[in-house]
């Protein structure tokens, strides 16, 4: 589990990032970053909850008065820095200039404020410059610590159970609202507290990397792109995606997804230590477009996963990061037809000292669900 011990080493690391750089204050409204580093899960709300991480003192957390029981709860409590609650008639921001009154050179706000709150903070501090904090939390976020890994697999098993559990839910007659309601009944009967996205894509569907669902029937022979994910509780987010088929698909679709399948396996077998994102990109784009479907692979091969399902390090073409182990991301290539079918393979890997360690186990074949 993860103690106070562990978010206060996440703060001393906030700070040295502040004096490597020279800034006066980071500030932080609830989101992913706010549970990151101090493991208070905060509902964003119009009423203001901010973290306040300086260079030399310690942070300090402002919270509406009716939030406080709250966040003394969090890891946060426990650390004995200040929580400081505001009352209906009090002003949250004059809490800040005040404790910060020397407060003077750049500041960094994350990255996902809303916008009304940094224009309070420019008009309450007229003298300091604002830059976003994102390029500071997301070099600290983007290598996961072991916990945070067996977070990412336990998600990965979770949802993989659902998975194991789509063909008995897929038939030939049902809509892809019907099976989506099952599935997602099945992300939380399965250990998620939150349900993040439900993709059944049935046939020409399937062409649209984020089509949701429909009350499009799915019909013999229609491949069924099923992209799934969710939130557990330790906060770790799951994505997974499997194609299946209802009866048996066309001999084309057969034959454009092994090669797909041997795009997803190049990429995956690209990722190690040192890596550089485009090149596990590439690794699995030629394969396809050596076989004609270059052009249909019409986004990135993928995305990092952690407290939020999108975020660094992303995989794509022109992507110079270099992957480090202790990173976590997608390799979910694809190819999209308008009006034919698509196919998408998505498993989470891990880049581990000795290369990729994939999380989600089951079959990357294309399943057939009998359609009689
Ligand atoms: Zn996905
Ligand atoms: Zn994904």
């Amino acid at each position: 589990m993860s103690g106070p011990l562990h978010f206060v080493d996440r703060i001393k690391r906030v700070e040295e990032h502040l004096r490597e750089s020279g800034l006066g204050a980071m500030f932080i409204t609830p989101g992913s970053d706010l549970s990151y580093l101090i493991g208070y899960h905060a509902v964003p709300l119009e009423r203001l909850t901010m973290l306040v991480v300086t260079p030399n003192n310690d942070p300090f957390l402002i919270v509406p008065r009716l939030e406080r029981s709250a966040a003394l709860a969090s890891p946060f409590g426990s650390t004995g820095w200040d929580v400081i609650s505001w009352g209906e008639s009090d002003d949250p921001y004059a809490i800040i200039t005040n404790r910060l009154s020397g407060l003077s050179g750049t500041v960094a706000l994350d990255g996902h404020m809303w916008a009304d709150r940094v224009l309070t903070i420019q008009m309450r501090f007229p003298s300091i410059t604002f830059v976003s904090a994102a390029p500071i939390i997301n070099a600290i976020r983007i290598i996961k610590s072991p916990d945070e890994l067996d977070h990412l697999r336990a998600a990965a098993a979770a949802i993989d159970r659902v998975h194991a559990q789509v063909p008995l839910l897929l038939g030939a007659g049902r809509t892809e609202r019907e099976v989506g309601r099952d599935i997602a009944d099945l992300i939380l009967a399965e250990g998620h507290s939150s349900v993040d996205f439900v993709i059944v894509a049935a046939g020409p569907n399937g062409a649209s990397p984020h089509h949701e669902v429909s009350d499009k029937v799915i019909e013999v022979g229609e491949p069924v792109v099923i992209d799934i994910g969710g939130t557990m509780p330790s906060g770790y987010c799951s994505d997974c995606t499997r194609t299946y088929s209802v009866g048996e698909p066309s001999r084309e679709f057969m034959d454009r997804y092994e090669v797909l399948q041997r795009a997803q396996v190049l990429s995956t077998q690209a990722v190690h230590h040192g890596a550089q994102s485009h090149d596990i990109d590439a690794a699995g784009r030629i394969e396809l477009t050596e076989h004609g479907l270059g052009q249909f692979f019409i986004h990135r091969t993928g995305h990092g996963i952690g407290l939020d399902t999108h975020e660094e390090p992303y995989i794509g073409p022109d992507n110079p990061t270099v992957i480090s182990s202790g990173m976590v991301f997608s390799i979910e290539p694809g190819f999209y037809i308008e009006g034919q079918h698509g196919a998408r393979i998505e498993d989470i890997v891990i880049c581990t000292p000795n290369g990729p360690e994939t999380l989600n186990k089951q079959t990357r074949d294309l399943v057939i669900i009998p359609s009689s």
